[in-house]
């Protein structure tokens, strides 16, 4: 995975395309977690202190696959909810 610090200069329409297709894409998920009153209480979007379904400490979070324009909830609890949910 590779944030910023790449470009220099040759920033293409395209480019700006895919920032806002982005940009929606990571809005909405948080926005729903937020209205649900499920935000992180540390701030920390990819790594909960709890999980909000299952409430295990430390293992969901949010995360943008490098595959995919939209980020994803993710709990690595075995028997969570969030594991079959689509959020
Ligand atoms: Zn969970």
């Amino acid at each position: 995975m590779c944030l910023g610090g790449g470009f220099d200069g040759g920033r293409s329409v395209s480019d700006f395309q895919a920032q806002l297709e982005k940009a929606r894409g990571i809005l909405p998920l948080r926005r729903v977690i937020e209205q649900a009153g499920k935000a992180p209480a540390n701030g920390k979007w990819n790594r909960f202190p709890e999980c909000p379904f299952c409430h295990e400490k430390q293992k969901a979070g949010v995360f943008m696959p490098d595959s995919d324009r939209f980020e994803l909830f993710k709990c690595f609890q075995d028997t969570c909810p969030a594991h079959t949910a689509v959020v």
